[in-house]
């Protein structure tokens, strides 16, 4: 049975609803999402309609319907601004983090009347430091070019850790590279816009080794009988 995860930051904000779905589970039959490109673009839910019509990794709810993004083992972040009572909904892999997708979505927000101190922002299951493995080079790449200025905020370790609460099998090393913490990057770029860090919360959930049976994670990208994507939503109902 698909199990969805809410987040306990999100789910105290009484004037929204939201939910990181299990692989396969649909989002709320209004719900409005982009063509995904990794590209650091944001559009508001008035620009983006039809469904998928635009090329866009961040969009911003300024109505009712539901915003949402698809995701494998990037990350899904959701976002409300309890001031102007807007919402976003980000797709985040690591080139899309470094492009500034979730930088740009956090200023468009703050553009349109938000505040960093009025931004709660909830990062769902995503692939953890856990079973991440990068290779050397693209460290060295990243802070060789420096993009958006992030290379200072980056996390990674030479030694992988155990993860306690995996339920299957963590990444096998396959590059003797090192292991990224990307969810561990997101926050710190969202605190470095000014986001209090007690307004950002991880999910710790690894979609590798923690996920349900049919969720999607890196491992299935090795086999032929593919993944499903995981939605996740996030909607202003007040
Ligand atoms: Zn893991």
């Amino acid at each position: 049975m698909p199990q969805h995860y809410r987040s306990p930051l999100l789910s105290a904000l009484e004037w929204l609803d939201h939910a990181f779905l299990a692989a396969g589970e649909q989002p709320p039959q209004e719900s409005i999402y982009n063509h995904q490109r990794h590209s650091p673009n944001v559009v508001l839910d008035s620009d983006a309609l039809p469904v998928k019509s635009r090329e866009a990794d961040g969009l911003i709810g300024t109505g009712t319907r539901p915003v949402a993004v698809y995701t494998a083992d990037c990350l899904p972040i959701l976002i409300a601004d309890s001031r102007q009572r807007q919402v976003a909904a980000v797709h985040a892999g690591l080139n899309g983090a470094l492009g500034g997708v979730l930088i740009n979505t956090i200023r468009l927000l703050c553009e349109r009347g938000a505040t960093p101190d009025s931004l709660s922002i909830a990062v769902g299951p995503a692939i953890g430091p856990c079973c991440y493995e990068l290779g050397e080079e693209r460290i060295e790449r990243i802070q060789q070019e420096n993009p958006n200025d992030l290379a200072g905020l980056i996390v990674f370790s030479a030694q992988q850790q155990t993860n306690p609460n995996a339920v299957r099998a963590q990444a096998v090393a396959t590059t003797q590279g090192v292991w990224f913490d990307l969810p561990l990057l997101a926050k710190r770029m969202a605190m470095r816009e000014g986001v209090p860090e007690a307004q950002i919360e991880l999910s710790q959930i690894c979609t590798y080794c923690m996920a349900g049976e049919r969720d999607s994670y890196r491992r299935n990208t090795h086999f032929d009988h593919g993944y499903q994507q995981r939605f996740s939503w996030i909607a202003r109902t007040g």
